[in-house]
């Protein structure tokens, strides 16, 4: 995601999809609707974007599939759900909202995931329908190679409604190559997503394999809850400790009182922000 390397098509595509979700995740709060349902319904949006790494639009595994991750926490009572592997979950956000509301597990994967999606009628769609040429011809070029440098824009929302409520979600297609069954970050609670009204809400993207391991979006909490950290300052602590052990990415984050942050370790992310009556604002590179 640097300038130069992003054509003008993928670059317009990127913001439109951004703008789109903040239309319908920030219509949703402004008409004093959950923070849950926010980040639910924008992360659905950009699912059903080609131009993102997740649901339709998903890199491929190494074996010409996709698997793909989500997870979705409520701040307020840090309830959580979450799915690996899907294949044939058209929204898989909304399946992980469905393992937090309907069963007793936070998380579901593979097969037994996807048979819980069709017991609870989430809507199911033929595995060929997350293919797209752009993510096939990346795995063409990188056959054999897997890089867990190479990422392809997972999508996630945090948000805060006007009842103080926080809430994160994250979907994702994963990294391109990967190995069939690996789990990266996305859906790890703790890792990839996280939400406590005490704390923050946090959606990371990156290198899946070093976000598990420093558990940035627990981390980033931890450090507002115990160290009184502004959102921002956690955020750039945690990349920056992520960053050392040779992992890099992003991550979004909004506070109980509204302040929002985003932090990356990368020349680029796609992000967007809508605050309060402001202009909503789109951004994809560092220099924005
Ligand atoms: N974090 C994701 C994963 O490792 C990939 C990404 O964010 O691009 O599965």
């Amino acid at each position: 995601m640097a300038r130069g390397r992003t054509s003008d098509d993928e670059d317009k595509a990127a913001r439109a999809g951004l703008a789109a979700a903040l239309r319908v995740g920030g219509g949703i709060l402004q008409a004093g609707g959950a923070a849950l349902d926010a980040v639910e319904a924008a992360v659905r949006v950009l699912e059903d974007d080609p131009a993102f790494n997740a649901g339709r639009g998903a890199v491929f595994t190494t074996a010409g599939t996709h698997e793909l991750d989500a997870a979705i926490m409520d701040g307020a009572t840090r309830c959580a759900g979450a799915v690996a592997g899907v294949t044939r979950t058209r929204n898989p956000v909304s399946l992980a909202r469905a393992v937090m509301r309907g069963s007793k597990h936070v998380m579901l994967v593979g097969s037994g995931a996807d048979d819980f999606a069709r017991q609870q009628g989430v809507e199911q769609v033929d595995p060929s329908y997350f293919s797209t040429e752009q993510r096939r011809a990346q795995l063409e070029r990188m056959h054999g190679r897997f890089d867990s440098g190479v990422k392809f824009g997972t999508v996630g929302a945090v948000a805060r409604d006007i009842t103080g409520r926080l809430a994160a979600a994250t979907s994702t297609g994963g990294l391109t190559g990967k190995r069939p069954g690996r789990v990266g970050d996305t859906p790890v609670i703790g890792a990839g997503t996280y939400a406590d009204d005490r704390a923050c809400a946090v959606s990371a993207t990156g290198s899946g394999e070093y976000y598990l391991r420093v558990g940035v979006a627990h981390e980033i909490c931890a450090r507002v809850r115990l160290l009184g950290e502004t959102v921002q300052a956690a955020a750039d602590a945690v990349q920056a400790e992520t960053h050392a052990l040779g992992g890099d990415g992003g991550v979004i984050v909004v506070a109980p009182d509204g302040t929002p942050a985003w932090s990356f370790t990368t020349p680029g992310m796609y992000r967007g922000l809508l605050r309060d009556c402001n202009a909503p604002v789109v951004a994809i590179y560092g220099d924005e």
